[in-house]
């Protein structure tokens, strides 16, 4: 079920440090994608959109605060949470990488266990159901890690497919996602489905959903997509 697993890139040039990241966030349960310069980790988060970025800001060619400059000022990779990683500590060079748009700051040296609490923390925000927390729309429930989602206290039974969609759904309620998105979130990239899949599915789960009660919480926006609420 990769598709409920966080997705972290790490850009970093120097392999040592970028191992060692990549080996604890594994054992954490992300999935990692690795970069060792700015312009692979732009072609990363092009091609497979991570949860959280953490980036270093002394990269050959590139530099990192390039690649984060970059990713805030285009729509598609704003909300991206970005966690930049620097050598210099001094309190001028913090500023300046918060104005940047880079959502959390580490110094060089940092310790393994405080840059895994903030990638948790900022992959909680960008995706809490990634991380087992329980997600709440009106009388909807979700839970990714007992997987039960109720409705009016009672229990729906979902296919593992629905229980996708609605914990995407239910991250962020109110938007539309279109059927791609759908199909990259709650499929995956990897897949080849029709996007008439995604309608099939949305159907079964406006049908689990109505079958406890209440009213059709799912949205349908012509030419652009569904939303919950
Ligand atoms: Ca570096």
């Amino acid at each position: 079920m990769a598709t409920t697993q966080p997705h972290v890139l790490i850009v970093e040039d120097e392999p040592a440090q970028r191992e060692v990241l990549a080996y604890n966030l594994e054992a954490e349960g992300f999935r990692i994608s690795q970069a060792a310069d700015g312009e692979e980790g732009l072609l990363i988060v092009a091609e497979d959109a991570p949860d959280v970025i953490v980036l270093d800001w002394m990269l050959p060619a590139v530099s990192g605060i390039e690649v984060c400059r970059r990713l805030k000022i285009s729509a598609e990779t704003r909300q991206i949470p970005i966690i930049m990683l620097s050598a210099k500590s001094e309190d001028v060079d913090k500023v300046r990488g918060l104005e940047t748009g880079a959502d959390d700051y580490v110094a060089k040296p940092y310790s393994v266990s405080e840059l895994m609490a903030r990638v948790r923390l900022q992959a909680r925000r960008a995706r809490p159901s990634s991380m087992g927390e329980e997600l709440r729309f009106q009388d909807i429930t979700l839970n990714t890690e007992t997987y039960r989602a109720t409705r009016q206290d009672t229990e729906l039974k979902l296919g593992p497919t629905e229980f996708r969609l609605l914990s995407t759904f239910m991250e962020k309620p109110g938007r539309v996602w279109s059927r791609d998105q759908l199909l990259d979130r709650v499929w995956g990239r990897d897949i080849y489905v029709d996007t008439r899949t995604v309608d099939v599915h949305v159907g079964r789960l406006r049908k689990a959903l109505m079958k406890s009660g209440g009213e059709d919480p799912i949205r349908t926006v012509r030419g652009a997509g569904y939303a919950l609420g």
